[in-house]
Parts: C-alpha cells; structure tokens; sequence
C-alpha cells in the first residue's frame, strides 16, 4: 500500500500547519490527531524500515493487536490511519531546516516546504561512529543522498552501505545514472519490502552483496575504492568513485537540525511537558528524546499529546483539547 504524494510546484500547495519529521509511531499518531483537528498535515518519511518500528520483525505488545504483527505492517496501519484523517504522507528524507520565526522551513531530497509548526520525531537510529575516510572524503565522493547526487557519477561505478528501504530505494535511483552499483547489506538479508528486493534482484545494474561491512572509504583527495569485510570470507576491495552511506545506529537522528535547538550532553532534544523544545513552534517526541522506555507504544502516546499540544499552539488555545464529535 503507498500513500506517496510528490511534493508539488506552488507555493500554497507547499505550505502546511503542521509538517511531522519522521512517520514511526510517535510521528504517525501526532498526525492522526492533528489532521483529525483538521490542521493541514504532511509527514515526511525517509522509507519504512529506516526507524526502529519499521525494521523489527515482530512485535507482540501493541495494545489492540493480539498476536504477532511486523513491525512494518503496524506502521503500515498506523500512517494508512492518519492519511484517511486527511494528512499527507512523502517519501523524502529532510536535509536542513530554518526553525527560526513563524515560518519554518524545511530543506528536503525533492524540495522545499514550510510549516507554522513542526514536530520532529526522527528516533534514534542515527549513526555516532562515522567509517574511516567518510567525514574527509564527504562531498568528494561520499554522500548521502543519491536523489541529489546521483547526476555527478553518470557512467562510473559507485557503492551504497545499507540494508532498510531508503538505501534499496537510493541504490536503485543510482542505477539510473552510474554503471554499476553495489549494494553492500551489512545483514544477510536486506529488510526493504518483497517487491523492492525483487527490484534489486531483477537490476542488471545492480551487485548485491549481503552480509557486507563498510570498514573504510578509500581515496586522498576523492573516493578511489571502498574495502569491505564479508562475512566469514574475509575481506575486499570495490574500486568505486561514489560511496552511498544508509546505514543504522543507536544515536538520536538531529543532523539534519545543524544545531538549532538544544540538546543535552548525550545528543537528546529537550522538551516540555507538552513536548515544546525551546523553539515556539517546534516539537519533539519519541525515541529522538531518548526515552528511558523505548518503546513504540510510549513513542505513539507522545504523539498523541504532541499533536494535541500543537493544535493549542496554533489556535492560541491555552488548554488541550480532543474533540470527540469528529
Ligand atoms: C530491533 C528492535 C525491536 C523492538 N521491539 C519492540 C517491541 O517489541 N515492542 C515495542 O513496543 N517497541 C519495540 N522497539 C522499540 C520501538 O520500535 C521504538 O521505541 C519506536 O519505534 C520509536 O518510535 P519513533 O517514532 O520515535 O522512532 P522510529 O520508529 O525510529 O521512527 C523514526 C522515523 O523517522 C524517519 N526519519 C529519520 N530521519 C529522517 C529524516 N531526516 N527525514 C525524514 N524521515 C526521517 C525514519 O525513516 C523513521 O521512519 C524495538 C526497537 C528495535 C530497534
């Protein structure tokens, strides 16, 4: 099931009441209660299995789901949910932000969209430990956005490091400019939906390669090659020109924030109790705060009273609110 929606040329179209980072559960459910206050709601979501929720294989303590569920089809329903409220749901991964004003503006893969509230709720998957060579060879090869870079490897060989669904979907746009990729899954298996591993399957352009570790990115001046351990087999060697980096962590995910709102000592967003950062306007919740109960139903409970908290924002109210008639 996709609900995609490509972001469109005018300005109107652009501009909502509420954008949502992030559409895990905390994400998901902040917008199903904001598009069920009627507030004009996009989320914006890098791919399915990209956050925690999206990439566990079963989870079995969801309230209402009896049984076993995957991670993926829970969050399947929890954004099918928010769409049918009416919020809008893009696959695209947030590069900057201006959160400063009444305006915010977001900087993202297919475009620029501006908000009069924001909630950000990118959870902690995000990466600490960088690969050798990747910060100085960034920009000179290594990248991490093949929507905006792919264009500048036409014709060349290039690797991407990642197994979720943002780095099959980014490894298969390459596939459209460069000669060959290789896609170096670090798991045994990629965790991307069937019908997008088929994809990968079907590409001649594509060399699949499961259970690869990126141990470095090679090159002085710009990327000549990356060395790769494989699984029980030692390592190699892939002369490359571009090296696509996806891969996962245990990290709050705030690069794309460039520093605009506090953080504590350990990298975690502060809020209060409603979930307000120091920012008017801005919002944050779910494992992005590093919670001390991680856990997808605390992440979709803050949702819940961070889109509540938002609609109070935004409609000068000084107490929250849910209307039960709608
Ligand atoms: C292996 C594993 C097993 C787990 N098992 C359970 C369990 O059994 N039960 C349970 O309750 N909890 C479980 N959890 C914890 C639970 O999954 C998390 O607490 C919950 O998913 C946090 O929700 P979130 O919305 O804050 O973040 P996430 O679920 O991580 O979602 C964050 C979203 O932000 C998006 N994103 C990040 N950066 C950007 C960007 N720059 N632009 C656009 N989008 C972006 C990602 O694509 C992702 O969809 C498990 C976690 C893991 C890792």
């Amino acid at each position: 099931m996709s609900f995609d929606f490509a972001l469109s040329a005018g300005a109107d179209d652009n501009h909502y009441d509420v954008i949502i980072i992030g559409g895990g559960p905390a994400g998901a459910t902040a917008a199903i209660y904001t598009a069920r206050a009627d507030l004009k709601t996009l989320i914006l979501d890098k791919g399915l299995t990209a956050g925690a929720l999206g990439l566990t294989a079963k989870i079995a303590n969801y309230p209402g789901i009896v049984g076993e569920i995957g991670g993926a089809e829970l969050l399947e329903r929890m954004r099918e949910q928010a769409v049918s409220f009416g919020a809008k749901l893009s696959t695209d991964k947030v590069q900057g932000v201006d959160l400063e004003g009444e305006v915010k503006t977001l900087y993202t893969n297919q475009g620029t969209v501006t908000a009069r509230a924001v909630i950000i709720a990118t959870g902690s998957m995000g990466r600490g430990q960088r690969v050798a060579g990747e910060d100085r060879l960034l920009g000179r090869g290594v990248s991490y956005c093949a929507t905006c870079d792919a264009a500048f490897f036409r014709d060349q060989d290039v690797a991407v490091a990642g197994n979720s669904d943002e780095a099959v979907e980014e490894a298969l746009f390459l596939t459209r400019f460069a000669r060959k990729v290789y896609l170096l899954s670090p798991t045994p298996e990629l965790k991307a939906p069937a019908h997008r591993v088929a994809e990968v399957n079907a590409n001649p352009k594509l060399d699949l390669r499961l259970g690869a570790s990126l141990r470095e990115i090679l090159g002085e001046d710009k990327v000549e090659g990356v060395r790769v351990a494989l699984r029980g087999q030692g390592e190699e060697t892939l002369a490359v020109t571009g090296a696509f980096v996806y891969l996962q962590g245990g990290k709050p995910v705030t690069d794309f924030l460039q520093g605009q709102l506090a953080t504590s000592e350990t990298g975690c967003l502060m809020v209060d109790r409603e979930f307000a950062t120091a920012v008017p306007g801005v919002y944050a919740i779910g494992d992005v705060l590093c919670n001390h109960i991680k856990q997808a139903v605390v992440a979709a409970a803050e949702g819940a009273v961070a889109g509540m908290s938002v609609e109070k924002h935004l409609n000068g109210r000084k107490q929250l609110v849910v209307d039960w008639s709608k």
